[in-house]
């Protein structure tokens, strides 16, 4: 085999085209999934007569932008109509200002320590955790979710229990436009419909549709862009909430509304510049924990009824199971049907909140805080108390003027925490590069610093909410690709203070994609000096020696990383690319071999390997391995090219004629010009035969 022809199948890494592959990868991988589930699913009788449940979560709404909550900000006569002929509970509370940990929360009914994801991108829901969907796909359900960001990617654990998950394809994002993988509310409602009008099932369903457009930046379609030019984020609601108005018309056409339960709920709402923060993820004030959350069925669910008591979106599992009269109990909820009906709840209703993302990123302290009857505990190294009724807004502590309540506060607090089991989750995963690279995009990298296990630190976010909107502002940018632009401001932040872990890490990574590996390799050493030393660090200093070429000190990096954790994919994929470039193919398919250990499904190493082994004349492993590629992502172009070159050495020739079809059939723009020119030959060349 010519090594020009194995070569070319590594594509550019930690290059755009790559992640809208990996996307591909992800979706494909699902689709599997999708039919083995299908194929092997009972049917239980017992669903027979249950209604129907589509679950709206709506990402960055605050609960005080819908018209039915007295809001004259933005016009939301669609949810406003749910709310009327249902329940509105006002005064509902997330559990953690973060998308993923959010519906966590909201599908197991279960609090972050409990289910063990504390932050976007680094964590995974585990699969011991009972989700909503697995239950009612247990009582016969058939079960779709149908996603709008890549932050809630089946990867990160949340398919949990759904026959169907529907990402879309993140790829389709334009680049040039928001690197933000995200789909609008329109193409997440248009991938809904299509699945209903589809269904042939006489089984009911739950479908969970997620909305991710209020989420910065906002950028609403016209005509809400130039109805709401004063306040984008209003219109991007209001823009939502003609999405949720088109959903409802969906149902309604398909003769579903009278049989369908439907639940909106917020993941967390957004901060507007409130306490000087200006997004959400760091702390928890009501500007973040209080979320809109409604229930509607006229029939099951009382109708025009607003629920002000306390409330919690991990409440709102059971309370469905309770609806829907299904026993089985989940999380650590409780029912809220109770409330609705006006009897007392079966428990008394206290609201924890958390942010582990200043510990987990910035070196600063965790935030805990606890919610019960009119007053918010927010456990900080200078730790706060508010009177919600008298202070809605959480502008005055009176952790002075009140240590009694602030005491009982406290100890409650500490005593949840307590029965929770450990500060920092278990959940956390290795992510593979790809990932990361897309993680990075979003601005959603966490970083791997080992985190202080008791999230300790003296640093109160409060205190750093000048600096903290400047990382945010810079973060901002490097999602959007601007690393110059971003460097400058990264630059300031670390000079004004040393000790921030993500600021070294993007430092670093803006150097290495400006390809300016001296700055980066710098920046690395001084964040190691620092005593930020971490697998990630060490792997993307590998990555530099590896593009300078001196590959002895690239693999004595990767070697350190995986001391450091050895369970690093990142590590091992790239120690495999520095021994094949040495041309040490067995030690390079062994490094392969670890990575498929990690995460079997990880295509990219699945075509190392793949190719390692053709080098040593391996044929029938290596052949097995290209094999497993496409069976896997069947959507990616480039497994087939090297599937069909190995299949021609092997002269299998007509399998080999198919997959270079395969390849010319996928492929499309001029990133594989070139091998597409030699796959056409190969095509004649064979074809000729
Ligand atoms: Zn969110």
């Amino acid at each position: 085999m010519q090594e020009a022809h194995v070569r070319m199948l590594p594509v550019p890494r930690y290059h755009m085209d790559r992640i809208v592959m990996m996307s591909r990868i992800l979706f494909v991988a699902g689709m599997c999934l999708f039919f083995a589930q299908l194929v092997s699913s009972a049917e239980p009788p017992e669903a027979a007569n249950k209604p129907n449940l589509l679950m709206i979560t709506l990402d960055t709404v605050r609960a005080d932008y819908l018209s039915c909550n007295g809001s004259k900000k933005a016009q939301t006569p669609h949810l406003d109509r749910l709310a009327r002929g249902g329940v509105n509970f006002t005064r509902a509370r997330t559990s953690v200002p973060l998308t993923l940990p959010a519906h966590a929360s909201i599908m197991t009914g279960n609090y972050p320590p409990v289910h063990g994801v504390r932050d976007n991108g680094s964590y995974r829901l585990p699969e011991e955790q009972l989700t909503l969907a697995e239950v009612l796909h247990g009582h016969g359900y058939e079960t779709a979710a149908f996603i709008g960001a890549f932050v809630l990617d089946r990867d990160f654990g949340v398919a949990q229990g759904f026959d169907v998950f529907d990402e879309g394809d993140w790829g389709n994002v334009n680049a040039l436009e928001n690197l933000a993988a995200e789909r609008s509310a329109d193409a997440v409602r248009d991938a809904f419909s299509s699945w209903l009008m589809d269904r042939a099932g006489t089984r009911p369903f739950f479908a969970w549709i997620h909305l991710y457009d209020p989420h910065a930046p906002y950028v609403p379609p016209e005509p809400f862009r130039k109805r709401y030019a004063e306040n984008p984020y209003a219109g991007e609601i209001a823009y939502t909430d003609t999405v949720v108005g088109k959903i409802v018309e969906d149902l309604e056409s398909s003769k579903l509304l009278g049989s369908t339960l439907i639940a909106v709920v917020g993941d967390h709402g957004e901060a507007l510049g409130e306490h000087g923060e200006q997004t959400h993820s760091l702390l928890i004030y009501n500007s973040t924990i209080h979320v809109p959350m409604l229930l509607h069925l006229p029939g099951l669910v009382t109708s025009g009824k607003t629920v002000e008591h306390l409330t919690r979106t991990i409440d709102l599992a059971p309370t469905i199971l309770d609806y829907m009269g299904i026993s089985q109990s989940i999380g650590q909820g409780t029912s809220l049907r109770p409330l609705v009906e006006g009897k007392r709840p079966d428990q008394e209703i206290l609201a924890y909140s958390e942010s582990l993302y200043p510990s987990l990123n910035l070196g600063w302290s965790e935030l805990r805080g606890l919610e019960a009857g009119d007053y918010r505990f927010i456990l900080a190294p200078s730790p706060e108390l508010y009177d919600l009724t008298k202070d809605p807004g959480e502008r005055e502590s009176r952790i002075e003027s009140n240590p009694t309540v602030a005491d009982r506060l406290e100890r409650s607090l500490a005593t949840l925490m307590e029965s929770m089991g450990p500060s920092v989750g278990r959940a956390r995963q290795a992510v593979d590069p790809q990932t990361e690279e897309m993680l990075l995009s979003l601005g959603y990298l966490s970083t791997s610093q080992p985190p202080p296990q008791d999230g300790s630190s003296v640093v109160d976010p409060k205190e750093k909410m000048e600096l903290w909107t400047k990382i945010e502002s810079g973060l901002a940018l490097f999602s959007r690709g601007d690393d110059t632009g971003a460097l400058v401001i990264f630059k300031k932040a670390l000079a004004e203070d040393d000790d921030i872990p993500i600021l070294y890490d993007h430092i670093g990574w803006s150097h290495i994609r400006l390809n300016q590996y001296d700055q980066a390799e710098r920046v690395y050493r001084q964040a190691i000096e620092h005593g930020f030393d971490s697998a990630d660090l060490r792997a993307n200093l590998g990555l530099i020696y590896y593009r300078r070429g001196d590959l002895a000190k690239a693999e004595k990096e990767l070697r350190i990383a995986l001391t450091l954790e050895v369970s690093s994919v990142t590590a091992h994929y790239r120690l495999a690319d520095v021994y094949r470039a040495t041309k040490n193919y067995p030690r390079a398919a062994e490094q392969y071999r670890q990575v498929l250990e990690i995460n079997p499904d990880y295509v990219w190493a699945l075509n190392g390997l793949g190719m390692t082994l053709a080098m040593t004349g391996k044929n029938e492993e290596a052949l097995a391995a290209f094999r497993d590629a496409v069976r896997i992502a069947p959507e990616m172009a480039p497994g087939y090219l090297n599937l069909a070159v190995h299949l021609e050495r092997m002269k299998l020739f007509p399998e080999a004629l198919e997959a270079y079809r395969k390849f010319i059939d996928l492929s499309s723009g001029d990133e594989f010009a070139r091998e597409r020119e030699i796959a056409a030959a190969a095509f004649k060349r064979l074809q000729a035969r």
